[in-house]
């Protein structure tokens, strides 16, 4: 093309290209879901602006929001047409090639060691994903701001982009063409097409239609057929009676039966929000789809549990919140940086934002889901929509909502032996399936819960009571506070706790000698973060907390104490003087030891030797 101007892609992005090209990977499907994710996003984008400004939908055609799909089976071309923002110049150069995200290096990576090519939505360059399928791709687009533009590129490193001055022009959107590969022949079949937007693209709330062909029995005339070429058209009143007669004219209609092809737009989703629905009419295989639709998860894994309720009062609001099966790889990298909300916000059925952080706290940020609130104005900047004070009444809602979901995926858990009402639990195949979800998220996403107690003065006692660890008596498993109230001894006033680098190194600390001889239990925190927890975590249920390094441990009453101190007086005199003050405040008759004779144990409101050792590990 004379007016094409030529770009190089970003270094990442050609080896990405490159990966996607040689992939011999067979779920090639996926691309088709990609394009229609995109075209959603740019449809909700040009949804959202026109809440402000109304002309900016333009008119007639303009106006529909939807996605259309059109194949053209001679020339090979698939095309995805959406009336969304469209792209100006700048942006196709920018979007489709220029600009790397800071997803595409790490998606490489992943791809060079296994990675599953599914998740690539997930990785922010989903777009690629055409060259799975095709050998060129034409993305013609047209925004607002800017004439009809054509990117085009056969994906050899370089992309070309032009004035558009051959094709219709869109009005306003993006049409993106695949040149189909030889072998990626079944994406020119109307029924693949349409089992794929089925299958991946349910949840999308724009319509979406594909230019159908319909095979339509017509009639013609019985005189307009080929035999009627051969014998000389008669009389037909005549030739009706003669046919009465004739035993072989009787299967012979007088009009002749054909098939004709026609074609029509056909809607292929029903954009029913699932959100809206009642939640006894929605199935699990639907939640789960839902589910992979909204977080781009298609790793074929169940979202640990969720959560659709209907929020009424002051502020109304319906949402829809998932556990997902698994923590991002960067969940804590970045936590300390990065306030992601993985909630969307909608108003009325109108997609807002997906980056709006007053929705949940930072410990909550790896839930994902939905939230569409009637309470919420419509026509306001997305700033001045972040101070609304009906927010902080959601976030409250959302909160209480999220930490009952996950206790409930522990009370559901056949493993969780520390469930009240257990017995109540039916054994049935349901079961199987709930059967070590708690451990799952636990594992997962514990820290999280760590992190809330931390942070959430409010919630602390509820997410305490999600709180897992390991004790001297817990077997190996996972233990609760509660499960650990419950074993108690008589008289035992402190929930006893030691913390360290790992529970082997523990086991055989001289701290829990006397403690495990009297069968006291002692909780193992193992996690540099269980040291900052348990500055917060001062009780539970009336109970303290203790550790057992520090001072202050009191195991029941002992007449003998009184006497033993005073017996030795004179050596831990003499000892405290021996000991140059600065290294020890005080030097006493302890009753925690066992075999060891001695042990240094750090003051009550010091540094616990563990905290002194991660102290110094951050500073190195
Ligand atoms: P993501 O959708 O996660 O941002 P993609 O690789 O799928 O990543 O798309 C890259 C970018 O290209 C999008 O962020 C968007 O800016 C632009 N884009 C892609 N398809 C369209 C479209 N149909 N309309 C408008 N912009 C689009
Ligand atoms: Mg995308």
């Amino acid at each position: 093309r004379s007016n094409a101007e030529k770009f190089e892609f970003q270094a990442e992005v050609s080896r990405l290209m490159d990966i996607l090209i040689n992939s011999l990977y067979s779920n090639k499907d996926i691309f088709l879901r990609e394009l229609i994710s995109n075209a959603s996003d740019a449809l909700d984008k040009i949804r959202f602006l026109s809440l402000t400004d109304k002309e900016i939908l333009g008119e007639g055609d303009n106006t529909k929001l939807e996605i259309q799909i059109k194949l053209d089976k001679e020339k090979k071309v698939l095309s995805i047409r959406d009336r969304g923002i469209g792209m100006t110049k700048e942006e196709l150069i920018k979007n489709l090639g220029t600009i790397a995200k800071s997803g595409t290096s790490a998606f490489v990576e992943r791809m060079q060691t296994g990675g599953d090519l599914n998740l690539i939505g997930q990785f922010g360059v989903g777009f690629y994903s055409v060259y799975l399928v095709a050998e060129y791709v034409e993305v013609i687009s047209k925004h607002n701001d800017d004439k009809q533009y054509v990117w085009e590129s056969k994906a050899d490193g370089a992309f070309a982009v032009s004035e558009d001055v051959w094709n219709e022009p869109l009005g306003r959107g993006t049409e993106i063409r695949l040149h189909l590969r030889e072998e990626a022949g079944e994406y020119l079949e109307e029924n693949k097409l349409k089992e794929l937007v089925k299958k991946y693209s349910e949840f999308i709330n724009f319509p979406i239609y594909i230019w159908s062909s319909k095979e339509v029995d017509a009639e013609v005339p019985a005189d307009e057929d080929e035999s009627s070429e051969e014998e000389e058209t008669t009389d037909s009143s005549s030739s009706e009676e003669e046919e009465v007669e004739d035993e072989d004219a009787e299967k012979k209609p007088k009009t002749k039966k054909v098939k004709e092809t026609t074609y029509e737009w056909e809607l292929l989703n029903d954009v029913k929000a699932i959100w809206l629905r009642s939640p006894k009419e929605v199935t699990d295989e639907e939640y789960t789809k839902f589910y992979q639709s909204l977080a781009k998860d298609f790793s074929e894994e169940k979202p640990l549990a969720w959560s659709h309720f209907t929020a009424e009062g002051d502020v109304e609001f319906k949402a829809v919140l998932f556990v997902p099966p698994k923590a991002p790889q960067d969940l804590y990298e970045s936590y300390y940086n990065t306030n992601k909300s993985n909630l969307k916000l909608y108003v009325r059925r109108v997609f807002i934002s997906d980056e709006f952080d007053e929705l949940l706290p930072k410990y909550l940020n790896f839930l994902k889901g939905l939230v569409d609130s009637d309470t919420l104005p419509l026509n306001v900047s997305r700033e001045m929509l972040q101070q609304h004070s009906s927010l902080k009444t959601i976030k409250k809602k959302l909160i209480r909502k999220a930490l009952d979901m996950i206790r409930r995926i522990a009370e559901e858990d056949p493993d969780e032996s520390n469930v009240k009402d257990k017995k109540d639990v039916e054994e049935d195949s349901d079961n199987d399936e709930k059967k070590g979800q708690y451990t799952k998220f636990w594992n997962e996403f514990g820290k999280s819960v760590k992190l809330g107690i931390i942070e959430d003065a409010t919630n602390r006692n509820r997410l305490a009571k999600l709180l897992r660890f390991e004790s001297t008596k817990s077997g190996g498993k996972l233990a609760s506070l509660d499960q650990y109230i419950s074993r108690m001894k008589p008289g035992q006033k402190d929930i006893f706790y030691i913390t360290g680098s790992s529970k082997e190194q523990l086991e055989n600390s001289p701290f829990l000698e006397r403690l495990t001889k009297k069968n006291y239990e002692v909780i193992f925190f193992t996690d540099p973060v269980d040291e900052y927890l348990m500055q917060y975590l001062m009780d539970y249920e009336d109970k303290k907390f203790q550790n057992v390094s520090k001072e202050g441990l009191k195991l029941g009453k002992d007449s003998k104490d009184k006497d033993l101190k005073e017996s030795f007086k004179e050596l831990t005199k003499w000892w405290k003087g021996a000991l140059a003050s600065e290294n020890v405040d005080e030097v006493k008759i302890s009753n925690r030891l066992d075999n060891s004779p001695c042990v240094v144990v750090t003051s009550k409101y010091g540094w616990s030797a563990n905290m002194e050792r991660i102290m110094q590990s951050q500073t190195l």
